[in-house]
């Protein structure tokens, strides 16, 4: 962002606790944690259960901050340091909501293309693809991490330059009207609804209230320029598209599908006369690291590709492992194309594309076995995911799956950890290894599946986990470790590969 503090002041109905030295002195970025200031920014004191932002104006000024914005009186000495530095100290009455104020603002600075996503499980890794194959054609700014809530969607925009040519930003959400609210500031041109799965079904109560709220993304879209991605291979597809009234607004549709069937679905909805933009996969197959290889199509986009058949190809190969992958990479592949990039340079840019931490990242241990770090979160689609993936690697030795419970699943918990289990039950692990209360149900619902009881390892706590690893794992081995956050078993990650 690049505002002076008279705006910020403006923009955010606040008053000068200190006024700035000089008024036109430009703040150019914004964050509230004071270790992480720049010169520059501008610092928000957010008050908090832990810790509270005001004790940190004094460090954040000292740190280069050029502005605070606080909703308590400063001390008289915190003053005293901005005068002497030259920073503003702007009061308001609620600091988190001048975040949004602020990026509302900002918002009708930026010139490029605001592309918003959201869905039920890989929206971050969507969104790192996304940005991948948009920088390899455009300037983008997207989402740091996972900062994809109140807070994190309004940094985004005010991190993008108003001559960013696309901003790309990843929207949680935890019930109904949320995604509506981040889009009331947000704006997006594009949308884009990676899947409707069951995460925070607790909140929700139905899949259909989930894809309700996933399709608040895409209704308020602008007719015109407007443009909605949605996912084909998902049953709920069609109703995300009649609840966001897409047909009905002329908001167009692109259609992405990395399944199995994608081809034959595709072939079905030409024979309906309902052919839209399309990006899908063909020839999917892993390599021995898991890795998906597969053709990328795409149809329907215009240009060179309007008299073939099947439209333009390319091979396209991932760093990113399981065939979940595929439908994110062709999410991604959409919206590049949509943005007229040739499908070639799309698919070169996926073949580039690496993970993020903590999401089925393999990691080598010293014990001489090999560690799948998915430890960052978890949830039924996810788990699911994860535990294919990880049995259709080529291991040399045993197969370890160590599960955690998975939250925020309310009245659904009992019936998701077993949905969990059955499917453990079925596949070739060799140890089982479940953590936590509700990861018995996992367990239960594996022997109950067939698996052979001697397999299955109840586990109550970490330490325990790595008791039982210790004296389990050989040279060979390779372990899964999956587990919503709140279950930290990262611990377990650290305490098997160092
Ligand atoms: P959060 O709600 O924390 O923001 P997210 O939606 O951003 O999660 P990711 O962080 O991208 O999701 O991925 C979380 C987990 O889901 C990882 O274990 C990843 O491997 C798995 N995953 C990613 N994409 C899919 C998908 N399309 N279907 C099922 N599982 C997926
Ligand atoms: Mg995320």
């Amino acid at each position: 962002m690049r505002l002076n503090a008279k705006q910020i002041a403006a923009y955010t109905g606040g008053t000068f606790a200190v006024e700035p030295l000089d008024p036109r002195a430009l703040l150019t970025g914004i964050t509230w944690d004071s270790r992480d200031v720049c010169a520059g920014d501008l610092y928000v004191a957010l008050p908090g259960e832990r810790a509270d932002g005001h004790d940190f104006v004094a460090a954040a000024l000292s740190a280069g901050a050029l502005g605070a914005l606080v909703m308590q009186p400063v001390a008289e000495d915190v003053r005293a340091l901005a005068r002497e530095l030259g920073a503003a100290v702007i009061d308001v009455p609620d600091t988190a909501g001048a975040v949004t104020d602020l990026a509302r603002e900002w918002r009708s600075h930026l010139q490029g293309r605001v592309i918003a996503l959201t869905g039920s499980t890989g929206k971050t890794t969507t969104k790192n693809l996304v940005r991948d194959v948009l920088a390899a054609a455009h300037s983008v700014v997207a989402t740091v991490g996972n900062q994809n809530n109140e807070l994190g969607v309004p940094k985004t925009l005010l991190s993008a330059e108003p001559e960013t040519e696309a901003v790309v930003v990843e929207m949680g959400m935890r019930g109904t009207g949320q995604i509506a609210e981040l889009c009331s500031f947000v704006r997006p041109d594009w949308g884009l609804v990676v899947n409707v799965g069951e995460s925070h079904i607790e909140l929700l109560g139905s899949r259909e209230n989930i894809a309700r709220a996933k399709a608040e993304l895409l209704r308020e879209l602008p007719e015109g320029t407007g443009l909605a991605f949605v996912n084909a291979a998902d049953d709920f597809a069609g109703f995300v598209r009649a609840e966001a009234r897409l047909d009905a607004r002329r908001v167009p549709c692109v259609l992405f599908d990395g399944s199995p069937d994608a081809a034959a679905r595709r072939v079905a909805a030409d024979a309906a006369d309902v052919v839209r933009p399309a990006v899908w996969a063909e020839q999917v197959e892993l390599d021995e690291q898991g890795r998906p290889r597969f053709v990328l199509h795409a149809a329907g986009f215009g240009g060179s590709d309007a008299a073939a058949p099947h439209g333009e190809q390319a091979s396209c190969s991932l760093n990113l492992r399981g065939l979940h992958n595929v439908g994110n990479a062709c999410a991604a592949a959409a919206v590049g194309r949509a943005l007229g990039m040739p499908l070639a340079a799309v698919a070169e840019a996926l073949a580039h594309a690496e993970p993020e931490a903590g999401r089925q990242e393999v990691l080598a241990a010293r014990g001489g076995f090999t560690v799948v770090n998915d430890a960052y979160n978890a949830n039924p689609d996810s788990m699911r995911a994860s535990l294919t993936t990880f049995c259709a690697l080529e291991v040399p030795g045993r197969r370890v799956a160590v599960l955690g419970d998975m939250g925020e699943l309310g009245d659904f918990a009992r019936a998701c950890h077993a949905g969990v289990g059955e499917l453990a039950g079925t596949l070739p692990l060799d140890r089982l290894v479940c953590v936590g209360e509700l990861a018995m149900r996992i367990a239960d619902a594996a022997e109950a599946a067939g698996m052979d009881a001697a397999r299955i390892v109840r586990a109550a706590t970490v330490s325990d986990v790595l008791g039982e690893m210790d004296t389990y794992l050989e040279p060979g081995d390779a372990v899964l470790v999956k587990a919503s956050r709140f279950m930290g078993l990262e611990r377990v990650v650290e305490g098997l590969v160092n």
